[in-house]
């Protein structure tokens, strides 16, 4: 079996050093098996730490005592209701305080999902530090996922100096406070109050001081902002398309969209973003959802 874990990449020559680094630091995920590809090893680590990416890693014959799980900060969510499994999870991971289970599927236009706790504190609150950002999250009050922290990073590489960006689904800000440096401002809107309670302790949290969090519902914001935006991220990725009229809307000639979707098939939303305005567009899988459904991102360059 396979198990989704940080990862950190280095040469072979590097390998022993980095093995007994990692041991030394207590950081080696010793459940799942080291990557060999090619000239480089790829070692699991427990939490994410810079330059980690998310693999998938075999289970290490003789240690996959521990249940399928994922960490999102100082919580793990179990696939399983087995509190024992809980017990042994928290016991092996000391950066762990809570082992949660989902009693929902993620659903509402919240996005959000209920948890019930197996083990340790009673919370669903944690800090998770993603590329040297530290976002507060609140698994049941607000939607936020550790596995868009590589996307994050890809558009964070092309932004411009001094751009107008819009995030239009923000939740908690990873978004927003991950191009901040970057851009002149970032608005970053939200409807759920709880995210946007949380955006606004994560920008104190990491300092950002142009990013302006907005209580507001994405399709009103033609009539509430004065701007057209050099770039726009769309992270709603089932009900996305509805917002896409109002995201060509608020772009300016030649800027950019980049529009989360879940789809079944390559191409499926090109039409509909040709027929707005989008003069060039790459598609590319994210990751995959369900058996013949996937995650896409639509990087959307509109016409000039
Ligand atoms: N971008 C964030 C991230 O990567 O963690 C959150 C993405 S989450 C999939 C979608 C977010 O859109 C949720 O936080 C939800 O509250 C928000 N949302 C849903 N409908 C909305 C609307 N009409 N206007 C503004 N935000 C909305």
């Amino acid at each position: 079996m396979t198990v989704e874990q940080w990862g950190i990449r280095v040469p072979v020559r590097q390998g022993e050093l980095t093995r007994q680094a990692l041991i030394g630091e207590g950081a080696l995920d010793v459940t799942l098996k080291v990557l060999h590809d090619g000239d480089e090893l790829v070692f699991p680590v427990l939490e994410e730490r810079e330059g980690a990416t998310r693999y998938e890693f075999a289970e290490q014959p003789g240690r996959t005592e521990l249940s399928r799980h994922e960490q999102v900060g100082g919580i793990a969510i179990m696939q399983e209701n087995d509190s024992k499994g809980a017990a042994l999870i928290l016991a092996s991971r000391p950066s762990l305080h809570t082992v949660l289970f989902p009693t929902s599927e993620v659903s509402g236009k919240y996005r959000t999902r209920g948890y019930a706790v197996l083990a340790g504190m009673p919370v669903t609150r944690t800090e998770v530090v993603e590329h040297g950002h530290r976002f507060v999250v609140d698994l049941a009050g607000a939607y936020f996922s550790a596995r868009l922290s590589t996307e994050r990073q890809r558009i964070f590489a092309q932004v411009q100096e001094h751009e107008l960006v819009l995030d239009m689904f923000a939740g908690v800000g990873p978004f927003a406070i991950t191009l901040a440096p970057r851009a002149a401002l970032v608005v970053a809107v939200d409807l759920n109050p709880q995210a946007a309670l949380l955006m606004i302790e994560n920008i104190e949290r990491n300092r950002v001081q142009n990013v302006l969090p907005l209580l507001a519902d994405a399709r009103r914001l033609e009539r509430i902002l004065p701007w057209k935006f050099d770039r726009i991220v769309m992270n709603l990725p089932l009900a996305g398309t509805a917002f896409l009229p109002e995201a060509f809307r608020l772009v300016r000639p030649g800027g950019t969209i980049h529009f989360y979707s879940l789809v079944s098939a390559e191409g499926e939303h090109l039409d509909r973003i040709r027929e707005l305005g989008g003069a060039s567009v790459t598609e590319r899988v994210v990751r995959s959802y369900s058996p013949g459904q996937w995650h896409a991102v639509y990087d959307v360059v509109v016409t000039g």
